[in-house]
């Protein structure tokens, strides 16, 4: 599980990423006669950290549920949206651990690669708690919040501002430009004009820490909002306000009514009901704040058990450790039968249990688990016929919960 977290692949691909994010800052440094040395340090670092930090975490998930195709869409879902939506329909081809692993290394890494060229972490301060975040729990904001990056090259105009714990781009991608709509996900703020104080700034940046905060579930409650409310919402629209209602239905309900943004704009200090572009109609649609708040119970509850019931049914079950095929090493034939030893031919491996009690022990996959029983006392053979020459001893855990129990092993 953690191993692969350093094969050589990932560390490739994150020594790349990070000799990528020190060089840019050091060239465009260079250009403008100033030096980018500590800022391309600052990204080498974090792009290292984050491309890693990113791989545990992706690995510990899905070791946790035995790389199992449930956790795989899970993840998909959860962390980088694309590959759980196409996986829903098209198979298991995005959501393999070795899929994931990459879009943990790229997105991570290129999180923390940016973070560093724009120095955006704020060290002593918020940002030690806001870039392991963004690199694990927030992965699903960031993972578009990566994709706004890399629209806004070259457009975007990055504000000159650090340290404010998000990436700020002046113009760039947005949904609406007249009135200019500021559109944020993960910790990349985009065609925000309003630079750190501003009413709207302080907007945006309470979605960066909704994200941060909520990682998957406020990613996904946000969208999951909009996609219950856009039937109702036109059919409403087109009742209030005629044709235009197709469009505007929606932004008033899943948009206006979502209620991400009621928080965001009671932050924000402004009625959402006097935001440029929203006429006398459209007011007729926007619902005051508690009735925002009346169909949030319902909605995050469900939202809530639909979240548990994913959690328990991929990550609750019971399910026996992977083993790894074409090694027979790893898959021996275990006997169990106190004080015999069975012959088979081949070379044996024999465990010897000397315990107060053990009244039957386990063996589920290669872990020996034997149960407490203090009226059994003697001792336990386990013969083992281990086809492979390579297997040894401690390749077999003996878990001796609540037992007190000494392990003796010897090869004959
Ligand atoms: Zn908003």
């Amino acid at each position: 599980m953690i191993e692969r977290v350093f094969d050589v692949s990932g560390l490739v691909l994150v020594t790349i990423i990070a000799v990528i994010a020190f060089l840019i800052p050091v060239i465009v440094g260079a250009i403008h006669k100033e030096s980018g040395i500590l800022r391309g340090v600052e990204a080498a670092i974090l792009a290292v950290l984050g491309g890693l930090i990113a791989r545990g975490f992706i690995s510990i998930l899905l070791g946790a549920a035995n790389d199992s195709a449930g956790a795989g869409l899970a993840i998909g879902w959860g962390f980088f949206l694309v590959p759980g939506l196409v996986d829903t329909f098209a198979g298991r081809v995005l959501t393999t651990p070795e899929n994931l692993l990459t879009f943990a290394t790229i997105v991570g890494g290129f999180t923390g690669g940016m973070g560093g060229i724009y120095q955006i972490y704020k060290w002593a301060g918020l940002g030690l708690l806001a870039f392991p975040l963004d690199v694990t729990w927030a992965l699903a904001g960031n993972t578009v919040g990566c994709l706004l990056h890399v629209v806004n090259i070259g457009w975007g105009d990055h504000g000159s501002e650090t340290r404010e714990n998000a990436h700020r781009y002046a113009s760039g991608f947005g949904l609406r430009y007249n009135p200019r709509y500021a559109f944020t996900q993960g910790c990349v703020m985009s065609n925000l004009t309003e630079g750190p104080g501003a009413d709207l700034y302080r907007h945006e940046k309470t979605h960066v820490w909704q994200s941060r905060a909520f990682g998957p579930m406020y990613t996904l409650t946000y969208a999951a909002w909009m996609l219950v409310w856009l039937i109702p919402a036109v059919v409403a629209g087109i009742i209030v306000e005629g044709a235009i209602g197709l469009v505007k239905g929606p932004n008033n309900w899943c948009y206006f009514c979502n209620p991400w943004e009621t928080w965001a704009y009671a932050v924000q200090g402004v009625a959402r009901t006097d935001i440029d572009g929203v006429s006398e109609d459209d007011k007729k649609m926007i619902w005051p704040a508690k009735f925002v708040i009346a169909w949030s119970v319902p909605f995050f509850a469900l939202a809530t058990v639909l979240a548990v019931l994913a959690v328990v049914s991929v990550w609750g079950a019971s399910t026996p450790p992977r083993s790894k095929p074409n090694t027979p090493g790893r898959r021996p034939h275990a006997q169990l039968s106190p004080g015999v030893l069975l012959p088979d031919g081949g070379p044996h491996e024999v465990i010897s249990l000397r315990q107060q009690g053990a009244e039957h022990a386990s063996l589920v996959g290669n872990v020996l688990i034997p149960a407490y029983d203090p009226s059994f006392r003697e001792s336990l053979s386990i013969s083992v016929n281990a086809r492979s020459s390579q297997v040894s001893s401690n390749e077999f855990l003996v878990s001796t919960a609540e037992t007190h129990s000494s392990v003796s092993a010897r090869r004959i």
